[in-house]
């Protein structure tokens, strides 16, 4: 698996980070995980085969984690490169999703999900297991931030991905991530948490410590990172594996 960051902030306006993206390859073809609105410029950005995408993961419906997700649409169905495309498009993520592209519908006329190839919606619920793409599976956990937000954990046969999105402290998502071979954990505060919904460093450091993972990846980081020297914070932790400060542009072999 290839991971590129294209998104490692949050829905706060900030000059170098754009909110939550990632764009993984994987033996089975490429995967979107989530679709911020600033995702469409920074796959362009960073050259990635954007007309060629696979499937898209939607953990949850905050407007940083999808509000690309419906002018991509529009975009691939009036673009050239995508004129002659025939394979299908997966778009997976929580009950509602479907709902979510009614609603937009509805209001502009779009008809988004009629493309000259097929688009497939998955609307998944905790605990299941599927197939995301031929020879990948996933599987998805209940988080602590929405009512319908979902972890994803990925297998391509010879890799392993886990992506928390945003959550509350739950140790039990450790455990679902147990083993992967890059654990991608939010850590929105440095400490001292202003939402009870998100993470702050020490939680994330002690769901990594559950996990045990082969390397470890911080995202989904408010403006506070901005004035911290990682390497100090990460000092005062012992873990069990390489932990890394997201930036937009990053790339990660796994
Ligand atoms: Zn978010
Ligand atoms: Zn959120």
């Amino acid at each position: 698996m290839h991971l590129t960051v294209l998104g490692s902030g949050t829905s706060h306006p900030h000059p170098k980070r754009s909110s939550t993206s990632f764009w993984l390859e994987t033996a089975g073809g490429s995967i979107l995980l989530d679709c911020s609105a600033s995702s469409i410029l920074r796959m362009a950005q960073e050259g990635l085969p954007w007309a060629e995408l696979d499937a898209i993961w939607i953990s949850h419906f905050h407007l940083d984690h999808i509000g690309g997700l419906a002018p991509f649409l529009f975009g691939i169905k009036h673009a050239a490169e995508t004129r002659d495309r025939t394979k299908p498009l997966s778009i997976c993520g929580p009950l509602g999703l479907k709902t979510l592209f009614d609603a937009v519908d509805e209001a502009g006329k779009y008809r988004l999900l009629e493309q000259g190839f097929p688009i497939e919606i998955v609307e998944v619920v905790e605990g299941d297991e599927f197939q995301i793409l031929d020879g990948v599976a996933a599987s998805v956990a209940k988080t602590l931030h929405k009512p319908e937000s979902l972890a994803i954990r990925l297998e391509d046969g010879k890799r392993t991905l886990c992506f928390t999105s945003d959550t509350g402290f739950a140790p039990s998502l450790g455990e679902f991530a147990a083993g992967s071979g890059l654990f991608i954990v939010e850590s929105s505060f440095v400490a001292n948490k202003a939402v009870a919904t998100h993470l702050e460093l020490s939680e994330a450091m002690e769901l990594i410590s559950i996990a045990q993972p082969r390397k470890a990846l911080l995202n989904h980081l408010y403006p506070e990172w901005d004035a911290t020297k990682f390497e100090d914070l990460a000092a005062n932790y012992s873990s069990p594996c390489e932990v890394l400060l997201a930036f937009d542009g990053m790339k990660i072999e796994i």
